[in-house]
């Protein structure tokens, strides 16, 4: 298996910008990697897609212990939710087949690379998977995605007030003497229905049944809940007619023992998810309409860390220049195709090249270019002279490679999508040295070495 990877703070960076619901398959900004500099676009966070907040389920997660290293027997996994679109992910790592995971003294990060073959999709869900390239780690990762569970017709049905009068309407209708009864908004429906959730997660809640014509429950609902019936029934919600007074009774899901090997329609599951969506609900009314929030207190923590904590990725080193200045845009693309962020620390950025070039020595001139445009740009002593070392070892940039076929007057392409051949390269060198006085004919050299160099041709080197 050959190909690009990236390290693990890159793939962090690229989970959270990216929005599988607003992404072509040809440009996944999580899994596929910009092209070369200059030869297609560039992949970054896409206008349109959601700005996710996530945030940990933590019942549904398993994350390493603070300080804690893997060995074999180690698997992790992080469940979250966004606040603002309610898509579901799930970011898995196993050690299974790891002697020495990273980090490790040679390894100071994951450097991930895709498997296509392993992914897959279903109509709710879309899974991608990676595995380390350290070949002590190899350490597989998985992230799943899930559509969120309640649709826009869901919430329709709880949230539109149109509906909740008509609902009012019909609770005073079938029963004109009952006091107190009022017309429920948004947020008391949304509210509601999450504290039946919520208490029917808790194993100890032993008030499993109530009565069809609670209040709350019909102006909510509708008469006796069945206008939200097959909403409530999907959630595990049970209603006996055959009951003295018409009883409902509240899910009653199993207790999950192993949340690494959880069914994907497990009922707690599906719960808990509601659970969060319908805060996540009741956010946004809180937001656009102004009203109370009533579980507001509960706030919504970012998982970004609990992600860096369960990839390892968590406390890089980064780089501090002396003077805080931005990269400029132009080399962000350089970072990328390193698989690497623009505030790595100059070491990281070295062992990103070395990676890059071991696991896709085609474009290693190209990873090249990519080290000498970082290190011109930071002025760094430590990567100049790793770009030096690696000029004396004969390695050429795909820019110096650029330059030299220029420098020859040899065209980058040729008509018909004619190979470049070694063959026609001499020729054209051949042709020009026949010409040249004896400065130009040194230079020509020079650039037919870097050439053969590239190419790897005993030929151009030593004509
Ligand atoms: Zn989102
Ligand atoms: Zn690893």
């Amino acid at each position: 298996m050959s190909g690009p990877g990236k390290l693990a703070p890159k793939l962090c960076d690229d989970f959270l910008n990216f929005d599988p619901n607003k992404t072509l398959p040809t440009a996944r900004l999580l899994v596929d990697h910009s092209p070369p500099l200059g030869e297609g676009q560039y992949l970054s966070y896409k206008i349109g897609s959601c700005r996710h907040e996530y945030t940990t389920k933590h019942t549904q997660s398993i994350l390493p212990a603070l300080d804690s290293r893997p060995d074999a027997t180690s698997k992790y996994k992080l469940a979250v939710v966004c606040k603002k679109c309610r898509l579901h992910a799930v970011v898995a790592t196993d050690y299974a087949i790891s002697t020495d995971p990273c980090l490790n003294s040679g390894n100071p990060q994951h450097h991930f690379r895709n498997l296509p073959d392993e992914g897959g999709s279903s109509a709710t869900q879309i899974a991608y998977a990676w595995q380390c390239s350290a070949s002590q780690c190899q350490a597989q990762l998985q992230i799943t995605y899930r559509t969120p569970r309640l649709t826009d017709g869901d919430r329709d049905l709880l949230t539109n007030t149109e509906r909740l009068k008509r609902r009012f309407d019909a609770v005073v209708e079938h029963n004109p003497s009952r006091d107190g009864l009022r017309q429920a908004t948004p947020m008391e429906a949304l509210s509601r229905l999450r504290k039946y959730i919520h208490d029917s997660l808790n194993p100890t809640h032993n008030r499993r049944a109530f009565p069809a014509d609670n209040k709350r429950f019909m102006e909510t609902f509708g008469v006796h809940g069945k206008e939200c019936l097959p909403l409530l029934q999907r959630l595990g919600f049970k209603y006996d007619e055959a009951e003295p007074g018409f009883e409902w009774s509240l899910p009653n899901p199993e207790v999950i023992n192993n949340r690494l090997t959880v069914d994907v329609n497990d009922e707690r599951e599906l719960l808990e998810d509601v659970e969060f969506e319908l805060a996540a609900l009741m956010f946004k009314i809180a937001i656009d309409t102004g009203a109370m929030n009533p579980s507001a207190s509960e706030g919504w923590s970012d998982a970004k860390h609990d992600l860096e904590r369960t990839l390892a990725a968590q406390g890089y080193q980064r780089h501090a220049p002396l003077r805080r200045v931005a990269p400029p845009n132009d080399l962000l693309p350089y970072f990328a195709s390193l698989g690497a962020l623009p505030d790595f620390a100059d070491t990281l950025i070295e062992f990103a090249f070395d990676r890059q070039s071991e696991c896709d020595p085609e474009r290693k001139s190209y990873y090249f270019e990519c080290l000498q445009e970082i290190a011109k740009n930071r002025g760094s002593e430590q990567l100049q002279t790793r770009v030096a070392m690696l000029h004396s070892e004969n390695m050429v940039s795909r820019r110096d490679v650029s330059a030299a076929f220029r420098h020859l007057d040899i065209p980058s392409r040729l008509p018909h999508e004619k190979p470049i051949t070694n063959e026609y390269i001499l020729d054209c060198f051949q042709a020009r040295q026949a010409n040249s006085s004896a400065a130009v004919a040194e230079g020509n050299r020079d650039a037919l070495y870097k050439i053969g160099i590239s190419r790897q041709s005993q030929p151009l080197i030593s004509a």
